[in-house]
């Protein structure tokens, strides 16, 4: 049978392979309030993990997706708690990631996926909305990561951090009109090496997921203004189809787990190949 496969008692997270396993771990998702990051705080969560999201979205109501996923990690014996706030606000961010690795004693891992995304031609992109850009996808990513490793440095523990980046942060698209988005991408994923390079020391490995086109309310706005997209975006990869948030499930959980021990500095493209017509 199938249980043959799982490890550990009744009350370990079932698991192929014990390195997978994020039991014990404590692990901070921003943009965990909907989208990628709830999904991928879900994969944490039956992984074994205590997820806390932060976010910008309101507290969510009892009938959310937010809370049907948080009521799901109650019954595995685990938590997902929710923290309303802007990744801009550094102050409230570090008060509130020393609030966590406070109540738990330890801070494991991070997905940084808070993230935002505007179309605009490059020539009609006003300065507050390139600085508005850079402020939440790379300002932000790299305040969350600081304040998350500070606290590691601090307890003098490992840890892992995945930074949500794109394959718009190494390839340009046309048809998409991103020019400040996929420069603040290509920002995270030098950002991640970086980090990863100065942080190395401290046993603190930081990676980044590119995705390429997922179906979530960010796209569903990108499909509203140009519904030719439907048909094309498809073509510009191997696989022929557009992504679902559940296909960055597995990397979400590799990347965080002891599976990666030696895996940091990388960027994993998970993009169905991307590629020309
Ligand atoms: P969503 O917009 O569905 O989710 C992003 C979440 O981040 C939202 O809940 C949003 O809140 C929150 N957020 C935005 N700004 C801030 C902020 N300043 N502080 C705290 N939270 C904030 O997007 P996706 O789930 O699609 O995207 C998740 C990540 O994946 C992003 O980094 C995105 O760039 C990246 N990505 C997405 C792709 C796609 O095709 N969807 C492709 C490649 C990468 P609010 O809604 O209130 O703004």
């Amino acid at each position: 049978s199938s249980k043959a496969f799982y490890s550990g008692s009744a009350t370990d997270r079932p698991t192929l392979l014990p390195e997978f396993s994020l039991k014990d771990k404590v692990i901070i998702v921003s943009g965990g309030g909907r989208g990628l990051g709830l999904v991928q705080s879900e994969a944490l969560l039956e992984a074994g993990a205590t997820v806390h999201a932060i976010d910008l979205l309101p507290v969510p109501a009892g009938d959310s997706e937010f809370a049907k996923v948080a009521k799901r990690a109650g019954k595995l014996g685990t938590s997902l708690t929710y923290h309303k706030l802007d990744v801009r606000d550094v102050e409230t961010l570090n008060e509130t990631v020393e609030e966590i690795a406070g109540k738990h004693g330890h801070v494991d891992g991070l997905i940084a996926a808070a993230g935002i995304q505007q179309e605009t031609p490059a020539l009609e992109y006003s300065r507050e909305d390139v600085d508005k850009m850079m402020g939440v996808n790379v300002t932000g990513v790299f305040m969350t990561a600081q304040a998350v490793a500070r606290q590691m440095v601090k307890r003098k523990q490992k840890g892992s951090l995945v930074l949500i980046g794109s394959m718009s942060g190494t390839v340009a698209n046309r048809g998409l009109i991103c020019p400040a988005y996929n420069a603040s991408k290509a920002g995270v994923i030098q950002l991640a090496r970086n980090l990863a390079a100065e942080w190395g020391e401290h046993g603190i490995r930081v990676n980044t997921i590119s995705p390429g086109y997922i179906v979530t309310a960010m796209t569903a706005g990108l499909f509203e203004a140009f519904p030719e997209r439907k048909r094309d975006w498809p073509n510009a990869n191997m696989l022929g189809r557009l992504s679902y948030p559940s296909e960055y499930r597995g990397a979400a959980v590799f990347l965080l787990s002891d599976a990666s021990s030696f895996m940091t500095g990388a960027d994993l493209r998970i993009d169905g190949g991307h590629c020309a017509w």
